[in-house]
């Protein structure tokens, strides 16, 4: 009998591409992903990959071409398709932003009325100036948004937006954000029983694989003196470890933080009297 195979489809080459694959890898999923390559089968669990355009990816997987995909949630909510997100990853932060030229006397939203808008988000735009009562022409073009305004194609775009680099070398100014949008793990409806338990599988090392990252193992030297305060500062995932040193009124100390927290807890632990504190990025955290 064939064994089921799960099938995700992640972008070929762009931005997502890299991170995308990583975590695959960080999942200790193997595979081969070569020039040109649209699928590849992982060597060590049953997932097989197809490499595809990212506007593609919701709709391939809402037909079931692939079980599951990886996209940000700006294409996601531009296709609209009928699948679920059933993760969010953490990486491919960016937002999608209305930004006019310098010239643009911007003071609200109303001042787009009857503007001509560039953008590769028409129905994303179109739902966002609706809310807001606002009745602008959007139009819709794939690429190179940021240029429409100086070839007056535009009176003004709404793009993605990281930095803000792109726009300012271009003499854009952003001035609303449409929408946040990260990376995340898709799936269709109805996937069968032997699909699911894959899924959870490989869903059980993704949250490890995020826990992972977003936490830190710190481990101090404390003078027994200090303990309670040191300890009261890194409550960690039950407690903290401590430990006697051979160097008697000291204790080692060891726990988990999470990365947000992570300077200020330091500081506070040093000041506090902590010393030879190290801290240690983890591989998987399992909850
Ligand atoms: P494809 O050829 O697959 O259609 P693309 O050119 O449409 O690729 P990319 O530019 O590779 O797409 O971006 C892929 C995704 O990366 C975006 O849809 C968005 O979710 C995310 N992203 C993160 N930061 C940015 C940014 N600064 N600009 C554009 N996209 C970004
Ligand atoms: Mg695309």
């Amino acid at each position: 009998m064939k064994t089921e195979k799960l099938k995700i489809a992640l972008q070929k080459s762009g931005r997502l591409s890299e991170d995308s694959m990583n975590l695959l890898k960080r999942c200790g999923i193997r595979f081969t992903n070569g020039l040109g390559k649209l699928r590849s089968d992982a060597e060590n669990f049953p997932l097989e990959i197809f490499f595809l355009r990212d506007d593609d990816i919701p709709e391939y997987v809402a037909d079931g071409v692939a079980d599951i995909g990886v996209v940000g949630e700006n294409v996601l909510s531009e296709t609209e398709k009928a699948v679920s997100v059933i993760e969010k990853l953490n990486f491919g932060r960016c937002r999608l932003s209305l930004a006019v030229p310098k010239n643009f006397e911007y003071r609200s939203l109303r001042d787009f009325e009857g503007k001509r808008i560039a953008t590769s988000y028409p129905n994303v735009l179109r739902r966002f100036f609706n809310a807001a009562g606002v009745r602008a022409e959007i139009h819709t073009i794939s690429g190179s948004v940021e240029i429409a305004p100086s070839i007056g194609l535009a009176d003004a775009v709404c793009d993605l937006v990281s930095s803000g680099s792109t726009l300012f070398s271009n003499g854009l100014r952003e001035v609303e954000t449409v929408m946040n949008s990260e990376a995340v793990l898709i799936a269709r409806a109805n996937l069968d029983a032997p699909l699911q338990t894959l899924l959870d599988k490989l869903l059980f090392r993704l949250k490890a694989v995020k826990a992972a990252r977003q936490n830190k193992y710190i481990l101090l030297n404390a003078p027994n003196e200090k303990l309670t305060e040191i300890t009261s500062l890194i409550p960690g995932m039950k407690s903290p470890t401590v430990m006697p040193l051979a160097e008697e009124g000291w204790s080692s100390v060891h726990s988990v933080i999470n990365e947000n927290d992570f300077w200020e807890i330091v500081e506070a632990l040093k000041h506090a009297g902590a010393q030879g504190i190290l801290v240690l990025s983890i591989d998987q955290m399992i909850n």
